[in-house]
């Protein structure tokens, strides 16, 4: 039997990157998906053939969340990857760029979680993972003020969510990625003006001396995800290369 039969998940941020390749596992896995991202148009309430349905979904706009969660009371896993990375010091990071870090990596984990948990703890059955950061309170990175600063935040959300639902049939972890290669990463190369250079930084910052695959973190997704895991709850799973060591 597939590791994911008869769950229904819902994951934020699943156009690209990280969540892109996890709605991929899950669905392999048997599960129903629905693959939420703002760059989806769909409204629909139909799962396609594969188990899928793409929904338009702002995690930063309440409202949306609130519908999303009313509509479907049936979600057994929520996965909240939709994140963004802001660059520059304490100095350098504009107050714009700080509020949207606080916005989409805290303010939404927190609403999207908080929507979709009370159906959770009626059935007794549910699991949240956040994806984090290695860059959060485990270690900084030169330039990632307000990024560790909400990715930190994050883990500190898991854990009490861990503490608060763990004996109501939640389980809640974190999953903390090193350098992983995702479209928005090759963005970040971009800007720096010489993608080249940047990418031979990126990569020696791991000890591994490479950077991460999105395969490799949607393994651990899927463990968390499924019964393989059910002792697990209020862990963060570094993965990272040897970046954080
Ligand atoms: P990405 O940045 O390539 O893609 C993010 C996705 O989120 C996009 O599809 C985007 O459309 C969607 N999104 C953005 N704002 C949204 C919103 N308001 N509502 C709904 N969807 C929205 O993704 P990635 O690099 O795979 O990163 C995914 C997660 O993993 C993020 O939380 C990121 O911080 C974290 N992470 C990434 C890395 C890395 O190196 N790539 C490392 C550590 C942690």
């Amino acid at each position: 039997m597939s590791k994911l039969t008869a769950k229904t998940c819902l994951v934020t941020g699943a156009a690209q990157g990280i969540g892109a390749r996890i709605t991929e596992v899950f669905l392999e896995e048997g599960a129903r998906v629905i693959a939420a991202d703002l760059q989806y148009d769909g409204t629909g309430t139909g799962f396609d053939d594969t188990g899928r349905l793409n929904r338009h979904l702002d995690v930063t706009n309440p409202e949306q969340v609130a519908a999303l969660a009313a509509e479907f009371p049936d979600i057994n896993v929520l996965v909240n990857c939709a994140g963004y990375v802001a660059a520059g010091s304490v100095i350098d990071c504009t107050p714009a760029d700080f509020q949207r870090s606080v916005d989409l990596n805290v303010t939404a984990t927190y609403s999207v979680t908080a929507a979709v948990l009370p159906a959770m703890v009626e059935a007794r059955d549910g699991v949240i993972i956040n994806i984090a950061s290695v860059v959060s309170s485990v270690m900084a990175a030169p330039g990632r003020f307000a990024y560790g600063a909400t990715k930190a935040a994050v883990l500190g959300m898991t854990l009490s969510i861990a503490r608060d639902f763990s004996d109501k049939g939640i389980r809640c972890n974190a999953i903390s990625p090193g350098t992983v290669d995702t479209p928005s990463l090759h963005e970040r190369l971009a800007a720096t003006g010489d993608a080249e250079a940047a990418m031979t930084a990126f990569k020696a910052r791991q000890m591994t001396g490479r950077l991460g695959t999105v395969d490799e973190i949607a393994a651990v997704a899927l463990l968390m995800a499924s019964d393989d895991a059910t002792f697990m709850t209020g862990s963060n799973v570094v993965i990272d290369g040897g970046m954080s060591l």
